[in-house]
C-alpha cells in the first residue's frame, strides 16, 4: 500500500557532491541524438514540457501494458525503479529504455527512507544505481523517495550520490483507486515544467494514457525529460545541448559542474528564445544573446533561464560565471530552445588559447566596484565580473579561448596576511574543482594553450610576516617564492610542451622582493635555455591604475588598462598561435 503524504518539493541547498564523474574540459557535450521515441505528434510544436513518472516498476504483469500503451500515445516518461525489481527484471528495465523511457532511483526495496540510518540510506541508493548503471549501462540523476517522505539527512546522502529529488506537482492518486477518469483529470492540472506522479502497477494507470495523450496534445504540452539540474522538465533529447567551454568541468553526463571563476559556456540555436538550465545559489552570472549587452543573474538557484521575444533565425548565446566559488560549484545542465526552435551545434573552437593563472588580481575580485568600500554595495560577489578582467579582455581582443585559473588571496608560498598556511595556490591548481573536490583536472588534448600568463606573488608580499610564520625574514620568504615559482615553471612547461610563452607579471609594490624576485626567475630560465619565458611589469603609476575596485583592487577602467599593457606585450612575443 503506497501511503502517500503530500511535500512540497524544496529545493536543496546545492553543497559540494562526492567526486564520481571523470574529468572534461574544453570540447564538452555535443549534442545528442535525438531519441526515436515521440514526444507527441511529430512536428507539432510544443508550448511546454511536462513529467510523466511511474514509479515502483518494473513488474512483469504491468510494465508490459504501460510501455505498449505510452510508444503508442507517442509519449516518453520517467521510470523510478525500484532496485531489487531491477536486478530480478532486467530485461523489463532494458525494455523501458528501449521505448524511450528515462529511469531514475526509487530505492532498493522501498523502505520508509527517513526512518533508516545514513548507512542503510546510503546502502538502499547505492544498490539501486548500481543495478541501474549495469543493467542500463547509465546512471540515473533523479531520485524519488518512497512515499516522498524525505528530510535534510536523506537529501544529503542523495547529493553524495549526485542525485536530485523529485517529488511531484500533481498527485495522479492512481495508488489510491483512482479511476481512469480520475486520473486523465488530475493530468489536466499540469502546467508546463510539472511533473506527475503515476505508478507503473494500476491497471487504470494504463486505461488512463491515451486520455492523457489527448489532453496534453490539446493543450499544447509535451511529455519531457526531467532536468536533474533543475528538477522540472523540459525537452527531451538535449542534455547538456551544445555548449563549449574552454573551461575546467567537472562532467556529469547530463550537466557539468565548475568552481573557477570566468567559466563560459557558447551555444547557437534557431528560433525565438532560449533557455539556460541552471543549479547554483553562489554565482553570478552574465547571459549574452548575438554578442549584446549581457545580463547579469544573480545567484539564480535551481532555474531554467528564458531569454525570449527574440528575432526567428539562428542566434548564440554566451554564459559566463562572473564569481568565485571555490568551495561551492555551480551546476550547468545545457542550453534548451524555445517551443518551435532547436538548438545547433555549438560554435567551433577558437585556435589561439590563452591561460591565465593568478590571485584577485586575475579573478577580477570588486573589479566593477568604484568605491573601495563595498560593505555597502553588498560585499564582493555583487561588483566582481571574471568575464571583465583583463584576462577576458585580452582574450577577446586577440579571439582567444581562454581559462581563468585564479584565487583571490592565494600566493606562491604564501596566502594573504599568511593565512591558510600549509595551502598555497600550488595547492588547488591542479584541481577540477579548487576546495570542492581533489580530483586532479586533466588538461585534455585540445588544451594546448600558446601563451600563459602568471599573476601570482602579490599575497606574498603585500603584508608583512607575522609572528609564528615559517620564513626568518622577507629575504627567506622570497628565497622560498623564488624556488617555488621555477618549480610551478617547470610543471608549466611539462604540461604545455616548450612552445607556449610564458608571461611573468607583477604590479609596482614599493618596498618589497617582488619585482626583483619575478626578473631573478625570469633570467634562470632564460639561461637554461628557455627562452619563452618573460616578465611584465604592470607600471602602477605610468598605466594610471586608480586602484578604485573593492579593498584597494584594480577597477573595471584598470583592468582596460592592463589588457592593453598586456596585448601590447603579448604582440611583441614570438607565440605560435
Ligand atoms: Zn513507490
Amino acid at each position: 500500500m503506497h501511503v502517500l503524504r503530500w511535500w512540497r518539493l524544496r529545493s536543496a541547498a546545492f553543497v559540494a557532491a562526492a567526486l564520481v564523474a571523470a574529468l572534461v574540459a574544453a570540447a564538452l557535450v555535443a549534442p545528442r541524438a535525438r531519441a526515436s521515441a515521440g514526444t507527441g505528434a511529430p512536428g507539432r510544436a510544443c508550448s511546454g514540457y511536462v513529467g510523466l513518472t511511474f514509479d515502483d516498476g518494473p513488474t512483469p504483469g504491468n510494465t508490459p501494458a504501460l510501455l505498449a500503451a505510452l510508444r503508442t500515445a507517442g509519449l516518453r516518461a520517467t521510470m523510478f525503479n525500484v532496485g531489487q525489481n531491477v536486478e530480478a527484471y532486467p530485461d523489463l528495465t532494458r525494455q523501458q529504455v528501449r521505448a524511450g523511457m528515462w529511469i531514475g532511483d526509487h530505492s532498493w526495496d522501498h523502505p520508509h527512507m527517513t526512518q533508516l540510518t545514513a548507512e542503510q540510506q546510503d546502502a538502499q541508493i547505492s544498490r539501486t544505481q548500481d543495478v541501474i548503471t549495469r543493467v542500463t549501462g547509465a546512471t540515473p540523476r533523479l531520485f524519488r523517495p518512497p512515499y516522498l517522505e524525505t528530510d535534510e539527512g536523506l537529501r544529503a546522502v542523495e547529493l553524495r550520490h549526485g542525485l536530485t529529488e523529485i517529488n511531484a506537482d500533481v498527485d495522479s492518486q492512481d495508488w489510491n483507486n483512482a479511476t481512469a477518469d480520475q486520473i486523465a483529470a488530475k493530468a489536466r492540472e499540469l502546467r508546463s515544467g510539472d511533473v506527475i506522479l503515476m505508478h507503473d502497477w494500476p491497471a487504470n494507470t494504463v486505461r488512463a494514457i491515451p486520455r492523457i495523450a489527448a489532453d496534453l496534445r490539446e493543450r499544447g504540452l509535451c511529455a519531457g525529460r526531467i532536468s536533474p539540474v533543475t528538477g522540472r522538465a523540459v525537452a527531451p533529447g538535449h542534455t547538456p545541448a551544445g555548449a563549449r567551454t574552454a573551461g575546467r568541468v567537472e562532467d556529469l553526463g547530463d550537466s557539468v559542474r565548475y568552481t573557477w571563476p570566468g567559466v563560459t559556456f557558447e551555444g547557437r540555436f534557431q528560433g525565438t528564445g532560449v533557455g539556460i538550465e541552471l543549479n547554483d545559489a553562489a554565482n553570478d552570472y552574465d547571459v549574452q544573446i548575438d554578442g549584446g549587452a549581457p545580463v547579469t543573474l544573480r545567484t539564480p538557484g535551481r532555474t531554467t533561464h528564458w531569454v525570449t521575444g527574440l528575432g526567428g533565425g539562428v542566434h548564440t548565446v554566451r554564459l559566463a560565471k562572473r564569481t568565485e566559488s571555490p568551495w561551492t560549484p555551480g551546476e550547468f545542465g545545457g542550453f534548451v530552445a524555445a517551443p518551435g526552435g532547436r538548438v545547433l551545434a555549438p560554435p567551433a573552437a577558437r585556435a589561439r588559447q590563452i591561460e591565465f593563472i593568478g590571485d584577485s588580481w586575475t579573478a577580477g575580485y570588486g573589479n566593477m566596484s568604484t568605491s573601495r568600500d563595498c560593505s555597502a554595495s553588498g560585499g564582493i560577489n555583487p561588483n566582481s565580473n571574471a568575464d571583465q578582467t583583463f584576462g577576458a579582455l585580452t582574450a577577446r581582443a586577440l579571439n582567444a579561448d581562454h581559462q581563468l585559473t585564479a584565487w583571490s588571496g592565494m600566493g606562491m608560498v604564501r596566502n594573504y596576511n599568511g593565512s591558510s598556511p600549509g595551502t598555497d595556490f600550488r595547492t588547488y591548481y591542479d584541481r577540477t574543482l579548487q576546495a570542492a573536490g581533489t580530483a586532479a583536472w586533466q588538461p585534455p588534448r585540445t588544451w594546448r594553450p600558446q601563451v600563459v600568463v602568471v599573476g601570482l606573488g602579490i599575497n606574498d608580499f603585500s603584508t608583512p610576516l607575522n609572528p609564528g610564520e615559517p620564513w626568518a625574514d622577507t629575504a627567506a620568504l622570497a628565497a622560498d617564492f623564488r624556488a617555488a615559482y621555477l618549480g610551478f615553471l617547470a610543471k608549466l612547461r611539462l604540461r604545455y610542451g616548450p612552445g607556449t610563452s610564458i608571461v611573468l607579471t607583477y604590479p609596482t609594490m614599493s618596498g618589497t622582493p617582488l619585482a626583483d624576485s619575478v626578473q631573478q626567475i625570469v633570467r634562470e630560465r632564460n639561461s637554461q635555455g628557455d627562452t619563452r619565458v618573460s616578465a611584465l611589469h604592470y607600471d602602477n603609476d605610468a598605466l594610471g591604475l586608480d586602484l578604485l575596485g573593492c579593498d584597494w583592487h584594480p577597477s573595471l577602467h584598470d583592468h582596460r588598462l592592463l589588457a592593453g599593457a598586456l596585448g601590447r606585450f603579448i604582440g611583441t612575443l614570438p607565440v605560435r598561435w
